[in-house]
Order: structure tokens, then sequence, then C-alpha cells
């Protein structure tokens, strides 16, 4: 599978496997005994190599640090009860990697160049994958500038690094979740669809504002009139509303997400009507208040299908339905990890077998 690309591994010479706790993964502290490591210069990439994961040296100056020319993707791979290995939808994220790079003035990578590095190297730590249901492996790839130069310009070198570390469930209950009407994560014509790394700095504050008033998440409206809701922290924000799945258009404001363009696939596979389109608070709240709202959630690849629990708005707090008697999104998730596990005929060809 990794044959097109030349690929330098140097496997450690002390595997972390048996001192690792498979039983207490916190989501993004585990990490597996290789990463991939390519660097971009003189136009090219170059230097394809696996090696031990561990620290790397860098220059105080690289520009990555000083103006955010960062930005990173999120993927799972998960093993089937036979040992199979297959990796979930990368060739979308490979896709998503090369306009997040477009936006930040970074040089792109050939999709099959970005699926191929990742298959190699979860092919390598394979045992890290964990074999309990709900659980995975999270694929961390992502690129930034190593120019050591201050100035505000394009750098002409970067990495592109892939990490990965097994990982259990994200969110453990409903979430309780505040309409931000304040601060903002993204404007049109800003980079709110890329996954950059500076959109997350930025919805630090609010995201510990809103825990602090007892929230789990917050869902962000339109920067302009803060009457849209438009997604959550890491997810998409998807709802059921008077029998049909409606979510935000994913346009220059919201992460393009491959949870999301999932569920909207299974909701057609399904004979239930989509609409990407504005959804107004108004008609959330008026949902929410008529049981017209019969399911809500936020899904990525890091929370899966994240339930949400209730809904807050200027400090009104509007309770929905019992996550347990969703019918849309108990369908939705018990389809999705068939699918993802290997139980369940993947006919849209997602998974990507290692
Ligand atoms: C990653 C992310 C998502 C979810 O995307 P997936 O491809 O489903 O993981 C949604 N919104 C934001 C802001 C994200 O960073």
């Amino acid at each position: 599978m990794t044959d097109t690309l030349d690929i330098k591994i140097t496997k450690t010479q002390h595997s972390r496997l048996a001192e690792t706790d498979f039983s207490n993964l916190p989501f993004g502290k585990v990490f597996s005994d290789h990463m991939f490591v390519a660097d971009y210069a003189d136009g090219e990439w170059k230097n394809f190599e696996i090696l031990p994961y561990g620290p790397i040296l860098m220059s105080p100056a690289i520009s990555a640090l000083h103006y955010g020319q960062s930005f990173f993707e999120g993927i799972k791979a998960y093993k089937h009860a036979d040992g199979t290995v297959s990796i979930f939808r990368p060739d979308k994220n490979a896709i998503r990697f090369n306009k997040s790079a477009e936006r930040l003035c970074m040089p792109t990578l050939p999709e099959e160049v970005f699926v191929q590095s990742i298959a190699a190297l979860v092919d390598i730590d394979r045992e890290w994958i964990p074999g309990k249901a709900n659980h995975a492996l999270y694929i961390r790839p992502f690129m930034f500038a190593t120019d050591p130069f201050l100035g505000v310009t394009p750098s002409a070198t970067y990495k592109f690094i892939v990490i990965i570390g097994p990982t259990g469930p994200y969110f453990s209950k409903a979430l309780r979740v505040k309409i931000e009407t304040h601060f903002t994560r993204a404007a049109e014509g800003g980079m709110g669809f890329a996954k950059a790394a500076g959109n997350y700095g930025s919805a630090m504050l609010p995201a510990r504002k809103a825990a602090q008033e007892g929230f789990d998440q917050l869902i962000w409206t339109d920067a302009k009139e803060h009457k849209y809701v438009e997604e959550m922290g890491a997810a998409n924000a998807m709802f059921l509303l008077d029998g049909k799945l409606i979510t935000a258009e994913a346009k220059d404001t919201i992460l393009d997400g491959v949870t999301r363009d999932t569920v909207i696939a299974l909701a057609k596979d399904w004979g239930i009507p989509v609409e990407e389109r504005k959804v107004s608070v108004a008609e959330l709240i008026e949902g929410a208040k008529n049981g017209k709202l019969t399911d809500a959630f936020g899904a990525g690849t890091a929370a899966t299908i994240a339930p949400v629990g209730s809904i807050s708005v200027d400090g009104e707090e509007y309770p929905l339905s019992d996550p347990a008697t969703r019918a849309f999104s108990q369908k939705v998730l018990s389809t999705l990890d068939a699918i993802k596990y290997g139980r369940a005929e993947d006919t849209h060809g997602w998974n990507y077998i290692v």
C-alpha cells in the first residue's frame, strides 16, 4: 500500500506499548511509538520518514510560532473484530487539508501522499489500536511553517507531521450547550473553513467563560447578527427539526466536517429530508418549546455524535429530550459504528483498509 511513497523507517528500540494503560485513555495525551515527518523545501516535499515519537528541535524564530502558519487534521482508525484495520474517509481529510493549506498560503500535499503517509504510520503502530467498543486510534496530521525568520511573509519551508494515539469516548454525557451571542469564531472572508491553529486559540477564552458558567460547550453564531447558529467547539451542530435534518451550510465560516457529510449521506439513504441552510436560534428555541426539535447533536471525528442535552440562550435554558430516546442520532451512531468496526457492509466505500 505504501510502495509508491519512499519512506525511511527507523523503528523504536523501546516500545511503550506494554506499559500503556489502555483502560485510561484521556483524549490527546497518549501517543504511539512512532511518528511520520516530511519536510518542504526548495518547492517540494522530501525526507519522508517514520521515526520514534519524540521531541523535535526547532528554531525559536519559526514563523508558525509568531504568525500562525499552522493547521491540522483529525481522523480515526478502527480495529475490526477480525483484526482488519480501517481508516475512516482519509481522502476527505486530504482534500480539506489542502483547502486549509491554500487559505494559509502554505504548500499543498498530493492527496495520495497524505493518505499513504498516514496509512504507513498506522500500519507500523497497528498494535496501538484499541479493540474495544467506542475506542479508536486518533490520527493527527499537521503542517507548520519552519523558516527561522520574523518577517510577516509566507515561509519557504514547512514540516508535515503525523502523530497518532489510542483514544476512548470523548464526551460521556449529554451536553449543556450555550448559544454564544458575544464572541465570534469566524466571519465571512475569514478562515473558519480551515482547520487553522489560530481558530482554536481564539475560541479558548469564550469556551472557558462558558465552562465557568457551567456549560460543556458553546454553539457559535454568525459574526454579523449572532442570530444564526454555526457550529460547536470542534463539531458541526446538527438538528432534527420537524422531521428534517438541518445544519448550517458548509461555507466560509463553517468547517466542512467529514462526520457532518457522513451523517447527511446516511439521512439521504434513509429518505430523511436534509436542509443545509441558515439555522436561526429563534427557530431552535421555538422547536425546543413545541417539541418539534427532536434531536440535536455535535458531529465530529473526536466527539463522534455528541448529544445536546439542553440549549441556553441569554440565561434561559431549554431542555431537550432524553438522548437515549432519540431515534435519529441513535440510528446514526449504531450505523456508523457498524460500518467503522466492519460489522456492516461499507456501501459508500468509506473505510480505507490498511
Ligand atoms: C474538526 C472540526 C469539525 C468536525 O470535522 P470532522 O471532519 O467531522 O472531524 C467541526 N468543526 C470544527 C470547528 C472542527 O475543528
